[in-house]
């Protein structure tokens, strides 16, 4: 048993593997940055595949700036925090996060109205199971003063199979409240694809490794054309995630793919340069 002094007690077993201890390490790190206010949300616009690709919104991504200008990517530490309570902490204050920018941007009349455009928040499978969660996304945002029409809630496949019918229930509660809901990560899990019919969704997400993987190959073509055309009957809109290419936004819009997010468009950004990208945004 090592004890570091401070709040910091850690208890080591001998035969504790170095893979866990790091494991535990750096979810104290990790819980540390958030106290200390460390972390920070981008924001990555996603655009209608319409004529002069008219801006939809962004989505709001986490990242754990190190110090040295660079980030650790959240896939290194959602899975981390995912395994305890420390996910739901991240969510709220993503979540608080999300609502003051809200408010400042509307303040500043860059978001006039939630037609204008929304922002997509992320939720963890952890986060959306628990009864009380749109309880308290409501309350966070009623803090600014805001609902939550503005925004579009994130979850994956995966996180919505776990419990089917809690999952019914709580998307028609988010969506009571004005919020928007959306599949993420469409087509990498589950293959059961009728319990889309049930959900109260609005926009499907189709992964990027489907977009990354097109090519003029009608196999190819085939899996993404098939997910577009199911979402379109059970009246979904769809969006595809990791549009690199201007070959890869030709292919979707050929397939009547709704909308479209990705370095192509532009990569993450700063809460502070979202002005300016409204701003080139309205001049076209
Ligand atoms: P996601 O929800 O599927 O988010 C889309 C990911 O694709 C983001 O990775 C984004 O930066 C990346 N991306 C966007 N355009 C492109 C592109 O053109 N090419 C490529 N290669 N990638 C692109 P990011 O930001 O690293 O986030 C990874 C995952 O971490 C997210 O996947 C999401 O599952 C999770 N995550 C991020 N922020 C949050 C959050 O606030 N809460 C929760 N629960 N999860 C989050
Ligand atoms: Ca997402
Ligand atoms: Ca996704
Ligand atoms: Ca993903």
């Amino acid at each position: 048993v090592k004890n570091e002094g401070g709040a910091g007690y850690r208890f080591y077993a001998p035969d504790m593997n170095e893979a866990v201890i790091r494991r535990i390490e750096f979810e104290h790190r990790l819980r540390a940055a958030l106290q200390a206010h460390q972390l920070e949300l981008h924001y990555q616009p996603i655009h209608r595949l319409s004529d002069g690709l008219p801006l939809l919104g962004f989505e709001a991504l986490l990242r754990w700036p190190q110090g040295d200008g660079r980030y650790i990517p959240p896939d290194q530490f959602i899975p981390i925090a995912e395994e305890s309570d420390l996910i739901e902490h991240l969510g709220l204050w993503v979540c608080q996060q999300v609502a003051r920018q809200s408010r400042l941007w509307r303040e500043q009349g860059l978001q006039p109205t939630t037609e204008a455009w929304r922002i997509g928040i992320n939720l963890s499978a952890r986060q959306f199971d628990r009864a009380d969660l749109v309880d308290r996304l409501a309350s966070c945002f009623a803090q600014e003063g805001l609902g939550l029409d503005g925004v579009t809630f994130e979850i994956t496949e995966g996180a919505m199979m776990r419990d089917p019918q809690r999952a019914e229930q709580q998307l028609q509660t988010l969506r009571s409240h004005g919020a928007q809901c959306a599949v993420d990560d469409f087509g990498t899990g589950y293959s059961s694809l009728s319990y889309l019919r049930h959900f109260a969704i609005d926009h499907l997400k189709i992964d990027k490794s489907f977009v990354h993987a097109l090519s003029p190959h009608p196999d190819d073509l085939a899996i993404i054309s098939a997910a577009i055309g199911l979402a379109h009957q059970l009246g979904h809109q769809t969006v595809a995630e990791g549009v690199e290419t201007v070959e890869q936004l030709a292919c979707l819009q050929r397939l009547g793919c709704d909308a479209v997010q990705g370095y192509l468009l532009s990569r993450p950004m700063q809460a502070a340069e979202v002005p300016g990208y409204l701003e080139r945004v309205a001049r076209g």
